[in-house]
């Protein structure tokens, strides 16, 4: 019997893709408690809620003198200094038509309700003080819990630490937090080309050989989100010999994340492997540079094949593995923001897929473009400091406005 012939499939927009990945990334299980100070880009469990107020209480933003404005009605009246209260330590109620020496953070002592700035005091040869700016009530005093109120969410649970989140935390005396645990992928490179530098000296490379490119990018944007990389190495083209690997990846890991091999020509075998040890559900995305990526199961694990092209693999991890990595640590928000730029240059040839381009900002705040977008040159993306995101089709003029994706955004 005829089976019906099959209209080809269109290609899925990146959009769609990244939903249905998206999709299959559910935050993983397993609370663990680390550090703080070890905590900078980790993923928190559960919310940072604060047991105090920040500031404790009501703390000297100056170094100077601790009033009560209604004392102050002469100008020429000096005050004696009735204690000296420093950061660290806590002073007495101040007395009446007395001033308290104070530095900044000391609390402010009860009765005071502003502090004068010592550049705007003059100490008499007795060692009162006359004021010599008349304070409004509050000057210079920080109030208790203007920062941080007790009962406060600091942090969410869903978020990313950052340098000042962990310092946030810390101020209200958190230690440890409960995080996320760290995403195990196990990073294949596939090319019999390929060669480790290291292994072979430059001058001494055979005939066809190239070094491994990708697997260097791609262990340090790994690890920059958080990934615990098991580094496999290069896994010849051959079909049992791939099997083998993805087959024993699989085991330890949530993910297994390979680069080259995933096309369609006679030494490319991730496709097939991953069919024959699991299922594919994701390949073939019309992003240029990138077409050739692939998602699927490998037994518990996740697959993801990353074309070879350095570049193309460089920017599916960017716009596809970032997120999936983010969401698989319970990240509310994955998606990159793109701003608004000005070309300063021009592409007479949109493509049919959505494209990224290599483009660097220049002094005047413009975009220049990388002359050579070709998806292997690894230059471009070194030199450049972001993508152009630019629609299906769409030619770029002098001038125009863009949707610019800053690499500081995405390698965060
Ligand atoms: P493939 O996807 O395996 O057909 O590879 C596409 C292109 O990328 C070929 O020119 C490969 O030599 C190159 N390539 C594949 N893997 C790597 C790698 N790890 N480092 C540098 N170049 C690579
Ligand atoms: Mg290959």
């Amino acid at each position: 019997m005829n089976t019906p012939r099959q209209a080809p499939q269109p290609m899925k927009s990146l959009d769609d893709a990244l939903a249905q990945l998206l999709g299959f990334a559910q935050t993983l299980a397993g609370i663990e408690q680390v550090a703080t100070l070890e905590a900078d880009g980790r993923v928190l469990a559960q919310d940072v809620v604060s047991a105090l107020q920040v500031p404790p209480q009501d703390n000297s933003s100056m170094d100077g003198y601790a009033v009560r404005c209604a004392d102050l009605a002469d100008p020429l009246q000096a005050f004696p200094v009735s204690q000296r209260i420093a950061a660290g330590s806590s002073g007495t109620a101040l007395a009446p038509m007395t001033v308290a020496r104070i530095f900044t953070g000391a609390p402010i002592p009860a009765g005071a309700d502003a502090v004068v700035m010592q550049e705007d005091c003059a100490v008499q040869p007795d060692g009162s003080v006359r004021i010599q700016a008349m304070p409004q009530p509050g000057q210079w005093i920080r109030r208790a819990g203007e920062d941080i109120t007790r009962g406060a969410v600091v942090l969410s649970k869903g978020e990313r630490l950052t340098p000042a989140s962990l310092g946030l935390a810390a101020s209200i005396g958190m230690s440890q937090l409960q995080l996320v645990r760290r995403p195990r992928v196990a990073l294949l490179s596939t090319g019999d080309e390929l060669v480790m530098p290291g292994t072979v000296a430059p001058q001494d490379m055979p005939p066809g050989a190239i070094y491994n490119s990708n697997r260097f990018f791609l262990k340090a944007l790994l690890q920059r989100l958080g990934c615990e990389v098991s580094d496999l190495g290069i896994v010849p083209d051959q079909r049992d010999a791939t099997i083998e690997a993805l087959r024993g990846a699989a085991a330890q890991h949530d993910l297994i994340l390979t680069s080259g091999g995933v096309s369609v020509g006679e030494e490319d075998h991730i496709k097939p492997a991953v069919q024959s040890l699991g299922h594919l559900d994701l390949w073939q995305i019309a992003i240029k540079p990138g077409k050739p990526f692939a998602y699927g199961r490998v037994a518990d694990a996740h697959f993801i094949g990353l074309p070879g092209n350095p570049v193309s693999s460089f920017v599916t991890f960017l716009m596809l593995v970032r997120p999936f990595l983010l969401k698989l640590q319970g990240v509310a928000l994955v998606t990159p923001e793109s701003i608004a730029a000005c070309a300063h240059f021009t592409w007479s040839r949109g493509d049919k897929r959505r494209e990224f381009l290599r483009v660097k900002r220049n002094s005047a705040g413009g975009l220049e473009l990388f002359p050579n977008q070709s998806a292997g040159v690894l230059t471009s993306v070194a030199w450049g400091d972001g993508l152009v995101d630019n629609p299906p089709g769409q030619t770029i003029a002098q001038g125009d406005v863009v949707c610019f994706i800053p690499f500081s955004e995405l390698l965060a």
